[in-house]
């Protein structure tokens, strides 16, 4: 595995807009890894594949305590929204800047999973304000 570098504000490479996913193969499977490395080192609960110059709607997410709740959400979409909640957020490609933003208080995703399954993922607090944050990259 390897550390990746993380584009950080204001390298234009991170207005990219991401393509889908058209192929889950063990290069993207290695890629993930790295990325979840990278992003536990950062150290960070979430990072888009394009904060890593790479431009595909790929994301890794770990909200968890203890580091071992590994969620990767290929070509994600948004299905369902409900209520409204202000976190104070950071992000890897912004050290040091926390700001509140208002976002959905819970959020049902569609994604696929690192083998390529289709998964529905419900998710509520900080795990709601995660996926919508790395959904904007
Ligand atoms: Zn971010």
């Amino acid at each position: 595995m390897a550390l990746l570098p993380i584009l950080e504000f204001p390298d234009d490479r991170l207005r990219t807009v991401a393509k889908p996913v058209e192929r889950i193969d063990a290069d993207l499977q290695r890629l993930i890894d790295d990325m979840f490395e990278t992003m536990y080192a950062a150290p960070g609960v979430g990072l888009a594949a394009t904060q890593i110059d790479y431009h595909f709607q790929l994301i890794v997410i770990d909200v968890s305590e203890e580091k071992n709740e590994r969620l990767v959400l290929i070509n994600p979409r948004i299905v369902e929204t409900e209520g409204s909640q202000t976190c104070q957020e950071g992000c890897l490609s912004v050290p040091t800047i926390f700001a509140d933003v208002t976002r959905a208080e819970r959020v049902v995703a569609e994604a696929l999973d690192r083998n390529g399954e289709l998964r529905r993922i419900d998710a509520s607090g900080l795990l709601a304000v995660c996926i919508q944050h790395e959904m904007d990259h």
